[in-house]
């Protein structure tokens, strides 16, 4: 078998030739370029078209751009009818001479350009006095061996500059290893065949050194096709191996028929039912469940991981629901309180705010199994927790909870079997980078919203329309609605912020005279806080001036209208998270977004899609294609999609291919014993061990 030569260092395949030294150090310094494989995948940013060359005599007025190979007999300084200075000079071949004409810095070219030195020109053919010229030429000293069409453009910022690392020292030093070393086959003989890919070798010469434009797309297609190959195997291999932890299998479901045929108090949509089936197919299969249920803000996720509570508590096992804030977990502690009133079930809340004596009984309760339901925020895994008996953890919001503190829930278990997993989110991912980001996880998707609910009604609104906008306001509250007005978080400076949420208050409280206003912002105690919110909820005052606090937080159904100040500084999902604070009943709602006039094209787009679309999934996927993946999930997910050629946006089908593939694969031969995966298994290795070494690193 082909062992893997490309982790070999580059300073051990140039050993010798001092010169590069140095510049080898620098890209390892700076692009983390090491090993062969860092240097033969750090693709071009993009391609030059390059012209080919010509002979003066050969070219005529028509050709637009040429590229010629001379010297100037010629150059000096002239004077134009209008006293204007310019430079003019003769470039000459062996086949004719053209004129060459500088309007700018004149001077410096006049000393730079020596008569008879020879040099390359690329630039516009036009006529002047009707002589063939070219006006500011680009100039290329160095003299190339060949004309390439493509010429591979690596430069990344100044760094390559500072190091004196030039594009074709990149380009000389990746060809000297496609022609020296021989670069073994990653992907089965069968799969190359099946999507009519390019071999490694040829893909890695075809992206490098492209002869045309067909053979450098198939090259993009073979190594994105190699690359998120590699990002599934790994991500469905973690998968199967967390399908194989055996898990407590969770079989009866009386209490959830009690519950659904006598207390549920609306009906449930179809997505729900489905994904509550799908939930009880895992719950009771023997295996932990690692399952990401995904839906809309309003779409009702909560009572769907209420079901699934009521299966795990039915089989003598306790659930723990963590909630991002103190605030969302008390929300869901009254809405759990709520429905398990007809129910023989002990709930319990655990936050920072929960005092020390309470705490102790509740994780004495906890140890004895005497708490079936416990509700909490990161506290609960920081503390010295342990429960009788764990079967179901539910993480709402997932995107707060890194992967680490998912798996220490497990060792919250006296149990040696780990708890099943649901983990919530309201933050629609598109479909690709939810594949790519929770490939560990099973999807769940809530694509429909509870029957009766009206379209939000979104207008984007400048200055001129505030008193039209108030108005508005002020008709919704005088009919018993509530209202938010948010104000956004300025990073750059909490004074201002907190300037603007102040003057924004007052004028508010000017124009809403007797109307009992909420304000809540950063610099605002907790307990002040909390009080402020509960006022809002139970209806006791009638708008909500807030910083985005409020962004994942509080449900008041009685809100239908919400106006968004400076709406510009906000991203869509962090909109679309806002706008869903209202609608959450039968009743029609309004979402106002107000910008400042200057506005730029991007955020004027923005506006426009919050008003045209109230699809989630759509708005994530324009989010996404706007501010790319690595923004959305924020910094710390960004490694797992940090990719050098595939972009999950744009090459869906190819991950499409690649899932289906590697899903066979996996199912075939999990352990890639089979003669024909032994390059996936090598390769796997190579992976495996190149990122242990990085951790240890
Ligand atoms: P989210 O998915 O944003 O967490 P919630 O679970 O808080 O949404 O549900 C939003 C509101 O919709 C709640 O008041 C809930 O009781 C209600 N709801 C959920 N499912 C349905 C349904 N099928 N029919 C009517 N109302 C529902
Ligand atoms: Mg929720």
């Amino acid at each position: 078998m082909d062992t893997h030569i490309q982790d070999e260092k580059l300073t051990v395949t140039f050993h010798g030739y001092t010169n590069n030294i140095q510049k080898i150090n620098a890209i390892a310094r700076h692009l983390d370029i090491i090993t062969i494989a860092d240097l033969l995948t750090f693709y071009p940013l993009r391609y030059e078209k390059q012209y080919a060359f010509k002979d003066i005599q050969s070219i005529s007025i028509n050709h637009g751009i040429v590229r010629l190979y001379g010297y100037l007999s010629h150059i000096n300084i002239k004077v134009t009818r209008n006293k204007k200075k310019y430079l003019q000079g003769t470039f000459q071949d062996k086949t004719g001479s053209i004129q060459l004409i500088w309007f700018k810095k004149i001077q410096w070219f006049f000393k730079y350009l020596k008569v008879g030195s020879y040099f390359t020109i690329t630039g516009y053919l036009r006529t002047n006095d009707g002589l063939l010229s070219v006006i500011h030429p680009h100039i290329a000293f160095s003299i190339p061996k060949k004309t390439q069409q493509f010429m591979p453009i690596y430069s990344k910022g100044d760094m390559l500059k500072k190091n004196a690392i030039s594009n074709q020292w990149i380009q000389e030093k990746i060809l000297q290893i496609l022609t020296q070393k021989k670069i073994s086959e990653n992907l089965p003989h069968y799969v190359l065949q099946q999507y009519y890919l390019q071999d490694r070798t040829t893909a890695l010469y075809n992206i490098h050194q492209p002869k045309n434009e067909i053979l450098l797309q198939k090259a993009k297609q073979r190594l994105k096709f190699e690359e998120l190959f590699y990002l599934q195997l790994s991500i469905l291999l973690v998968k199967k191996q967390y399908k194989k932890l055996p898990a407590k299998i969770l079989l009866k479901t009386d209490l959830l028929k009690k519950f659904y045929t006598q207390h549920l108090q609306f009906t449930l949509t179809d997505a729900q039912k489905k994904v509550i089936r799908s939930i009880y197919q895992d719950l009771k299969s023997g295996y932990q469940m690692n399952r990401l249920l995904q839906g809309d803000v309003g779409s009702g996720k909560t009572i769907v991981a209420f079901f699934s509570m009521l299966i795990a508590i039915d089989n003598g096992t306790q659930v723990v629901l963590m909630a991002p804030t103190t605030l969302l977990a008390e929300q869901h502690y009254q809405n759990i309180l709520n429905y398990c009133r007809y129910l023989d079930i002990t709930v319990a809340i655990l936050t920072g705010n929960t005092k020390p004596k309470q705490k102790r009984a509740i994780i004495t309760a906890l140890a004895l199994g005497n708490i079936d339901i416990i509700m909490g925020t990161h506290a609960l895994i920081s503390e010295d927790v342990q429960f009788k008996c764990l079967g179901l953890a539910v993480i709402d919001e997932q995107h707060r909870f890194g992967v680490k503190q998912r798996a220490n829930l497990w060792k919250k278990n006296n149990k040696d079997k780990p708890p099943h997993m649901l983990i919530m989110t309201a933050t629609p991912i598109p479909r690709t980078l939810a594949m790519t980001l929770y490939g560990d996880l099973d999807l769940a998707i809530i694509d429909d919203k509870p029957l009766g609910r009206i379209p939000i009604k979104t207008y984007h609104f400048y200055e001129n329309y505030r008193l039209k906008v108030f108005n508005a306001i002020q008709k919704q509250i005088s009919q018993g609605y509530q209202a938010y007005i948010i104000y956004p978080l300025i990073e750059e400076s909490e004074k201002l912020q907190y300037k603007y949420l102040i003057e924004g208050y007052e004028a508010i409280k000017r124009f809403f005279k007797d109307i009992p206003i909420s304000i809540v912002h950063g610099k605002m105690h907790a307990q002040d806080k909390a009080q402020e919110m509960e006022k809002f909820v139970q209806g006791k005052t009638k708008i909500m001036v807030s910083t985005t606090v409020i962004e994942v937080g509080i449900h008041v159904d009685n809100a239908t209208v919400i106006l968004i100040e400076n709406a510009e500084r906000f991203g869509l999902a962090q909109l679309h998270q806002l706008r869903g604070r209202v609608g959450r009943s039968q009743k029609q709602s309004y979402c106002y977004l107000m910008t400042d006039y200057k506005i730029s094209s991007e955020g004027k787009s923005r506006m426009q899609i919050m008003v045209q679309t109230q699809d989630g999934f759509k708005i994530a996927q324009e989010d996404m294609n706007i501010r790319g993946p690595g923004d959305i999930m924020g910094t710390q997910q960004s490694g797992i999609i940090n990719l050098k050629i595939a972009d999950i946006c744009t090459d869906e089908s190819i991950l499409l291919q690649v899932r289906a593939i590697v899903q066979k694969i996996i199912a075939e031969d999990a352990c890639l014993t089979q003669q024909k995966h032994s390059m996936v298994k090598s390769y796997m290795n190579y992976i495996n061990q190149k990122q242990t070494l990085a951790k240890i690193g």
